[in-house]
């Protein structure tokens, strides 16, 4: 696609960053999104706006999509003035988290409609989307996928996983269960650790050398928990709905998964008390709570 005009929907935590990368690559971009602070921040850095998802399928051959549910992600390419019905648009780039049965829909959906849709869930992060070094777990036509890589790449490392639309979704959900299960555990052993008489900061020190680390103990720990700051940039409502994605893909697929059904327990329950909107790296605070003490890092100085 040489001079190709593409539109993103959806400029969130993830999908900002990500649009920035592909205008400042020199793109052309059309941006659409109810939030008119994410949008006036893409259009002073030089993208168009598009009123509506159908004003922006009128002007863009390929969409992008980083949308925060199953839900949204349906409405947009299925729903009415969607994608499906585009004047222009021919390829839908899903880089959202939406799971492997909803993406095989509104692939086939689109399908319909003469529209192809590239499944391309990301992992990494607000930093990796900032930074264009996320993972890339694509699934869908081969063609589209190699006519798309090029703005793919700008996003980070591409991985193509299968040609069905869906198999990105299910190599994304799996991804990120054990990266909550990771976190999860890592707070848990913090908190006791604290309560043991260590020092979290040479705990963290100690487990990145030995056999217990992890992307928890690696980044999200001492970047977002230890400095009390819970500004990874995830939202724990988003990560409870990852895991049951994946809970439900291990039903479908009668995969007995104990441990991610604890874990998913863990994020509902942080979820629920906390608020959906509270950062993914708060999960700690109720093990805390239950605990009597906090975690808190070199970084976090003396105040509460
Ligand atoms: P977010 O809530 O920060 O952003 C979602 C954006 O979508 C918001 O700007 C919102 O206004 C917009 N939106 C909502 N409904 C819309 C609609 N109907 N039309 C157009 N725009 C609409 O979410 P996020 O953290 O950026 O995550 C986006 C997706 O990426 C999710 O599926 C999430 O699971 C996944 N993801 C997030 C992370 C992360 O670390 N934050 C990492 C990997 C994947």
């Amino acid at each position: 696609m040489g001079q190709a005009i593409y539109g993103f929907v959806g400029l969130g935590n993830m999908g900002r960053p990500m649009a920035l990368n592909i205008l400042r690559a020199g793109h052309d971009l059309v941006v659409h999104d109810p939030n008119d602070d994410a949008v006036a921040e893409l259009v002073r850095a030089g993208a168009r706006h598009a009123s509506s998802v159908a004003e922006l399928g009128a002007e863009a051959d390929a969409v992008f999509l980083s949308l925060p549910t199953p839900e949204v992600v349906r409405q947009v390419c299925l729903g009415d003035g969607g994608l499906s019905a585009a004047k222009r648009t021919r390829i839908i780039v899903d880089l959202s988290t939406t799971g492997s049965e909803t993406e095989a829909q509104v692939a086939a959906g689109l399908a319909a409609k003469g529209k192809i849709l590239v499944d391309c869930p990301v992992s990494g992060g607000v930093s990796g989307a900032e930074a264009g070094r996320l993972a890339l777990m694509a699934a869908g036509e081969a063609e589209a996928v190699e006519a798309l890589r090029p703005v793919l790449e700008l996003l980070g490392k591409l991985f193509v996983v299968g040609t069905e639309p869906g198999m990105g979704q299910s190599m994304k959900v799996i991804n990120n269960l054990m990266s909550t299960t990771a976190l999860t555990i890592s707070s848990e052993a913090l908190v006791l650790g604290v309560k043991c008489g260590l020092d979290p900061d040479r705990m963290i020190e100690v487990l990145n050398a030995g056999s217990g680390r992890n992307s928890a103990t690696e980044r999200k720990i001492p970047d977002n928990v230890l400095p009390r700051s819970f500004d990874f940039g995830f939202a724990i409502g988003l990560s409870a709905k990852d895991a049951r994605l994946c809970i439900e893909e291990a039903e479908r697929r009668g995969v007995d998964m104990k441990v991610g059904r604890a874990v998913q327990q863990v994020l509902n329950a942080t979820r629920d008390t906390l608020g959906a909107d509270a950062d993914l790296t708060t999960v700690i605070k109720l093990v805390e709570a239950q605990a009597g003490v906090e975690v808190r890092g070199a970084a976090a100085g003396e105040g509460k």
